[in-house]
């Protein structure tokens, strides 16, 4: 099988390498570059990739369970052999540290795995009908059957796990995929459906179609042949596409402003680093990024203080070089965006402990105080390496600021009191509260999703199964 390491990218409809009638260049957010070629997709591409996404979806449907798991199988193995060029590949093209990228990978192997796994797992129940009257004399049981053909649309920010998330549920039962990754990061999705072909995927099992969110992503959303969207990405361009979608299922994984609680007798020594990991990983472009810090009064001084000395170790450089901690923003766009943002809350009152200057495409890591919940910087998903540590006097003043969001996808809370933690984890309005951890904690077979403007439906193998998944009740009338 020929491995796709030209320049010249190609889209992959039907098990076939196929050429765009128009290209784009794509860069390098690191230093302008050029890293690739990529093709462009128009709506004949899309309905191409959607009709042998459709002609193939019977094969899967039919396809035993052992054998989409060995599929997924073998393409968690081919991943591991080729975990460093897998790394480098998101190093490039998402100007992601590689030591940050390297473990994407890492989570991508155990993400193909556990849909290898819950692949062997999808069934029903039987219903003893006899509890109604009328009901007796009958077999009865649930079977869930695939849904079809599912539009898979990927954000910029993790282009090799969140691909995992929609395309290995999908494939484990029994789907059939249109992929379309976001325009800054191709790559991944290409290199993943090298690995899905020579894995034995069946042709059209899975399509990869890049090329403008507006027409690529219109053209999968408004097409019948397509029954579920599972999309992850910003709110606006979710609630655009639910909008869009009609009677298709559709999961939203959108975005948030996470924030973490900090109670009074907590272990500052190892909760400053656990939080500087949730603030700055990935440059902060992470969806549970740790955006709002609430400290209660009696440790906040000690907590600024050391966070703010942690923070101005980080490493600012290449995304290839492993020391890098902090690399550039996806787009000039953003780093600008996110400069004014802090300039506005400055203006406004707030103080930069550090950071708040550029270093080429990147935005020092920064650190700011006395901002008003009002601002973008904080009630809105800042995604840049940008944190705000506000001071509380008791956990429930905290728990009603940490809700004073459009969000809630999770939220976190340190203390070594019990009855904070339990009120917390029942108070929180969120999809996921992580006691004693940064809200970015995430592993992934447990069920992510948010509540509010941060989506709806789960992701985490299992729980994405039962999304792309149709319940069918089967009643036996023994007589
Ligand atoms: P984005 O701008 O919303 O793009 C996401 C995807 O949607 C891209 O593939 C994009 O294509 C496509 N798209 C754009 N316009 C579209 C349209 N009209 N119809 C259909 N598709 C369209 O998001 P992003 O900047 O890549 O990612 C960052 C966002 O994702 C943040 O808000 C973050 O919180 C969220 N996120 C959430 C989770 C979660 O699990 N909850 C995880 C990661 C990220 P183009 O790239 O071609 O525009």
């Amino acid at each position: 099988m020929a491995i796709q390491t030209e320049f010249k990218k190609k889209l992959f409809i039907n098990g076939c390498w196929t050429e765009a009638e128009n290209y784009t260049d794509l860069i390098s957010p690191y230093n302008g570059e050029v890293i690739a070629k990529i093709p462009l997709a128009g709506e004949t591409e899309v309905d191409q990739a959607v009709e042998a996404a459709y002609n193939a979806r019977k094969t899967m449907a039919k396809m035993p369970a052992f054998k989409r798991a060995q599929i997924l199988e073998n393409v968690s193995k081919l991943l591991e052999e080729r975990q460093e060029d897998a790394a480098k590949i998101i190093a490039l093209e998402a100007a992601k540290p590689i030591t940050t990228a390297k473990g994407e990978v890492a989570r991508t192997i155990q993400t193909y795995k556990f849909a290898a796994e819950e692949a062997k797992r999808i069934h029903g129940e039987t219903l003893p009908l006899d509890s109604a009257p009328g009901g007796e004399n009958r077999v009865s049981y649930t079977t869930r059957e695939p849904i079809g053909v599912i539009g898979a649309i990927t954000p910029f920010n993790f282009p090799m796990n969140l691909v995992a998330h929609k395309v290995g549920p999908a494939i484990a039962s029994g789907n059939t995929v249109v992929l379309k990754p976001a325009s800054q990061t191709p790559l991944s999705s290409y290199f993943i459906a090298e690995l899905f072909q020579e894995a034995g995927l069946p042709d059209g099992a899975l399509n990869v179609v890049t090329g403008s969110g507006k027409t690529v992503g219109d053209k999968i959303v408004s097409d019948d042949r397509v029954k579920m969207i599972t999309f992850t990405g910003s709110p606006a361009v979710g609630i655009g596409i639910r909008n869009k979608a009609g009677l298709k299922r559709v999961t939203l994984e959108l975005g948030s402003n996470s924030a973490v609680i900090i109670d009074e007798g907590t272990d500052l020594e190892t909760i400053v680093p656990r939080c500087v990991t949730g603030a700055f990983s990935y440059q902060g472009q992470v969806c549970i990024s740790l955006q709002r810090i609430y400290v209660h009064e009696k440790e906040y001084d000690r907590f600024v203080e050391k966070f703010t000395e942690a923070a101005k170790q980080l490493k600012i450089g290449d995304p290839l070089d492993p020391e890098t901690d902090v690399s550039a923003l996806i787009s000039k766009d953003d780093v600008k965006r996110a400069v004014n943002w802090v300039e506005e809350a400055k203006g406004n009152g707030a103080t930069v402990v550090t950071g708040g200057e550029t270093d080429g495409n990147s935005l020092k890591p920064t650190v700011l105080l006395n901002v008003d919940p009002s601002e973008k910087v904080s009630c809105q998903e800042v995604f840049a390496p940008v944190v705000i540590i506000y001071k509380i006097s008791s956990i429930d003043e905290a728990i009603n600021l940490v809700n004073d969001s459009r969000y809630g996808l999770q939220a976190g809370i340190y203390t070594e009191n019990i009855h904070h933690a339990l009120h917390a984890a029942e108070e929180l309005h969120v999809g996921g509260v992580m006691i004693n951890d940064i809200p970015t904690f995430r592993v992934d077979h447990m069920p992510y999703g948010g509540v509010k403007e941060s989506g709806f439906g789960r992701e985490g193998i299992k729980y994405a199964i039962e999304e792309m998944t149709e319940l069918k009740l089967v009643v036996f009338n023994k007589k």
